[in-house]
């Protein structure tokens, strides 16, 4: 039999950066939110490191920003090379605001901040359930019923517990939460099909000896990328592009990827690698999906749900994170000064015109989906760009990033991979801008 949880204002499907940064941003507008996350233990690995300066400016609100900066490494500049010399420098000390850097912090890490700061707030992460399906909630419905299943397992027999792993779950509303592997988004009719570019990249962290410093370093050669960026705790993250012909057979057996890492970055680039001082690898396809609406009834999509894209240029987080701060601020307004039946007038009469679902639904849509397809053909133009491999080609690409870097065009780059210029802070203002 299903056990039955109170109904709640706002349920989060997912304690990944972007559901915690939805939660916790909720807290501080004063709502009560409810996570509910499927794993039991923190994944492993860093995954994204580059954390941008409005995502630094968001964390900043919820008092993580010293935190953020004793764990991170400032990346101040970043060397663009092709296998011959260094084609020139992106500087990111030019970029306006408080952090003229990208932060690296490994994932791992702001996913901890984030969660000892939910804990410190009193809201609990409801681990081990999986949210199995959920109803969209039209405006007449007053709530979305979510169906639950435990993904715990019995410690004594390793099966799952014989009771209660079966619960409901109703909320005023929803954050689907969920990554690019959840099943969400398309239960709610809002998926599209992923688009997959065609490039294989190994990588892996290492204890950093190149003596490279707190720089990023960008090989773009003949043969293939490469990329390597300063990572805390004296370790560096090494990419590469993997030969077209080399991608299937590495596929299939993650265990070759290492040896196959060092090999293309000892002939790219000069530097040796040492199997040894790998802490974490990981290979990857670049993909972009973009969902095909970013809400749906009383359901909100956010982070890799709503716009998955390339992890070449460190874009998806950091759009998930800001998602979570325009969402939240929709969210507060809906429970807070809930719209009466034709949506338009405040319960206090004193506040002009209320947020209505449907409104909500629209600002959020406009900015966050307008937002997340700019960062991701951005992030997909950049990986064809530095993944194009031939002489003809790379000789172009060149001649014109040389020509960029050493113009007035680097202050615009810049801005440019530091997200700057994402078309999105002015949607958050809309919200402040109905009062
Ligand atoms: C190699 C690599 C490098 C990257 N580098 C960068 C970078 O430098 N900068 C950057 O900004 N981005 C980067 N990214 C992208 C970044 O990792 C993702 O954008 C980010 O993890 C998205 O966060 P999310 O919270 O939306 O989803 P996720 O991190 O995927 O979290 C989703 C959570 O939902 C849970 N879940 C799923 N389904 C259910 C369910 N039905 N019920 C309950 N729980 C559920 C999952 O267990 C998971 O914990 C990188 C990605 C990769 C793979």
């Amino acid at each position: 039999m299903a056990t039955f949880w109170s109904m709640q204002q706002i349920v989060i499907v997912g304690a990944g950066p972007v559901g915690m940064a939805v939660a916790a941003l909720c807290v501080e507008h004063g709502a009560e939110p409810y996570v509910v996350e499927r794993r039991l233990q923190a994944r492993e690995g860093s995954r994204a490191i580059g954390v941008a300066p409005a995502s630094l400016e968001i964390l900043g609100r919820l008092g993580l920003e010293q935190a953020m900066l004793e764990r991170g490494v400032p990346v101040r500049a970043a060397y663009v090379h092709n296998e011959h010399r260094v084609l020139g420098r992106l500087d990111f000390s030019e970029i306006s605001g408080r952090h003229p850097y990208i932060l690296v912090v490994p994932q791992v890490e702001t996913e901890e901040l984030l969660r000892q700061h939910l804990t410190q707030q009193d809201v609990a992460v409801h681990e081990g359930w999986t949210v199995e399906s959920l109803s969209a909630g039209a405006e007449s419905c007053e709530s979305v019923r979510l169906q639950l299943q435990r993904t715990e397992v019995d410690v004594v027999t390793g099966k799952p517990p014989l009771s209660s792993n079966i619960a409901e779950l109703q909320s005023q509303y929803v954050v689907c939460a969920d990554g690019f592997r959840g099943q969400l988004a398309a239960q709610l009719g809002l998926s599209s099909p992923p688009h997959y570019l065609p490039y294989h990249f190994v990588m892996g962290d290492f204890h950093d000896r190149s003596a490279l410093g707190a720089d990023a370093h960008l090989w773009f050669t003949s043969f293939g990328a490469v990329e390597s960026f300063p990572l805390p705790a004296g370790k560096r993250r090494w990419i590469a592009q993997l030969p077209s012909d080399r991608s299937q057979e590495l596929s299939k057996d993650g265990t070759d990827d290492v040896a196959e890492l060092e090999r293309l970055v000892y002939e790219r680039t000069g530097f040796s690698l040492r199997s040894e001082d790998c802490s974490w690898r990981s290979s990857f396809q670049p993909v972009t999906r973009i969902a095909s609406e970013a809400a749906v009834g009383r359901c909100f999509l956010a982070g890799d749900a709503l716009h998955a894209m390339s992890p070449i240029g460190g874009q998806g987080m950091n759009s998930g994170i800001a998602d979570a701060e325009l969402l939240s601020e929709l969210l507060v307004e809906l429970v807070r000064f809930p719209a009466d039946a034709a949506g338009s007038h405040g319960p206090h009469g004193s506040h002009g015109p209320q947020l209505s679902l449907s409104r909500a639904r629209k600002v959020y849509a406009k900015a966050r989906l307008r937002a997340g397809s700019s960062a991701a053909s951005r992030a997909g133009v950049g990986t064809h760009i530095g993944s194009l491999r031939g002489r003809v080609g790379s000789g172009v690409r060149s001649t014109l990033i040389q020509a960029a870097l050493n113009s007035p065009l680097q202050k615009h780059l810049a801005s440019h991979f530091a997200m700057r210029t994402i078309p999105y802070r002015r949607a958050a203002h809309a919200v402040t801008r109905m009062h």
